[in-house]
């Protein structure tokens, strides 16, 4: 038997959660990954260093340049993408295959490059848009943080621009309000909703 699975409901899902610079991204996963464990959280490879506490394996799988050369000479990566101009990320394609056939459902933080590669790999995958509830707001969160110099945060408002503007691409957008509510939108995405066409 397995649990956790209501009668009716739909096939697994691949389900990509994107949205610009600081709208959120990483704390809506994470707060998927700690509140519904029936969701898969992809674990992306990166080159970049880890951050003080994140750990090898969980937050990413943290790679030499030549390792991530070896992933995709071996088309191991179903997507990856230099983001932010800097460092390279990319999501491991085995783990994703094997649980979608056990019939879980999967979901993808990545970039819009990312989404827009799972797109063209996999038509079937639904792409979710996190939007901040103002350009004001993300403004805020993106200096609050305080993680970026302000070179880099400039360069980022400038891609988010350009992103914020990508949002017809996607099946459905999500505010990121609070954190708990716009999971709760995502995971209902993933598990109850047919797929709508795609906006030309
Ligand atoms: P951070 O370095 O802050 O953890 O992540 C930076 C950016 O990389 C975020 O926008 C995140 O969505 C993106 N990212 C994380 N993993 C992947 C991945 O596997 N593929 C792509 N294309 N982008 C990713």
């Amino acid at each position: 038997e397995r649990s956790g699975t209501a009668p009716g409901r739909k096939r697994a899902r691949l389900t990509v959660l994107a949205g610009p610079t600081a709208v959120g991204k990483g704390t809506v996963a994470r707060h998927i990954r700690e509140n519904y464990p029936d969701v898969l959280l992809s674990v992306s490879a990166t080159t970049r260093a880890p951050r003080p506490g994140e750990i090898d394996g969980v937050d990413y799988y943290f790679v030499e340049d030549a390792e991530f050369d070896r992933l995709i000479a071996e088309h191991e990566l179903l997507e990856w993408a230099k983001v932010h101009n800097s460092h390279r990320y990319g999501t491991p394609r085995g783990p994703i295959e094997r649980a979608l056939a056990d019939g879980r459902s999967v979901l993808l933080e990545i970039d819009l490059q990312g989404a827009r590669q799972v797109r063209a790999a996999m038509p079937e995958a639904v792409l979710v848009f996190l939007a901040p509830p103002s350009w004001d707001e993300l403004v805020r969160r993106l200096i609050g943080r305080g993680t970026e110099s302000q070179e880099e945060q400039h360069r980022r408002l400038a891609t988010a621009k350009v992103e914020l503007a990508s949002q017809d691409e996607f099946d459905a957008r999500v505010v990121n309000g609070t954190v708990a509510e716009a999971a709760r939108e995502v995971v209902e995405l993933m598990q109850v909703r047919a797929r709508r066409p795609r906006r030309a």
